[in-house]
């Protein structure tokens, strides 16, 4: 895990990435109860405060994870998979999802966002 974050040389995966996006990750989707989640934009993009959006932490996973050798990738697949399962589960899909244009292709992305909610 590590190594990858070393080897990449990419914006994201910095060392400590991985076990931080997974905190956040678990974090977000810790609070008991039916309520609805929604993601919330950073307000500032450096490495950093880019975590207080969830779906950063997920981004960085989804790097991490397509850069993993298979074990390692299946590892933390087994990690991140009841995390995805819990953040379907909690937050509401975005019926406008399709007129953004910014990241959609991640359905993490295709969520309502605070933001959103607020209209
Ligand atoms: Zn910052």
């Amino acid at each position: 895990m590590h190594r990858v974050e070393y080897l990449s040389g990419s914006f994201y995966i910095h060392p400590g990435a991985t076990d931080r996006a997974l905190r956040r990750y678990r974090e977000f989707v810790r609070p008991p109860g039916r309520r609805p989640l929604y993601p919330q934009e950073s307000f500032c993009s450096c490495t950093w405060c880019s975590f207080d959006d969830v779906r950063h932490a997920r981004d960085v996973l989804e790097e991490v994870l397509e850069r993993l050798p298979e074990r390692a990738r299946a590892e933390l697949g087994r990690l991140v998979k009841p995390l995805d399962v819990v953040f379907l589960h909690r937050t509401l899909p975005d019926p406008f999802a399709h007129r953004r244009e910014w990241r959609t292709e991640f359905w993490w992305y295709r969520r309502l966002t605070d933001r959103s909610e607020r209209g």
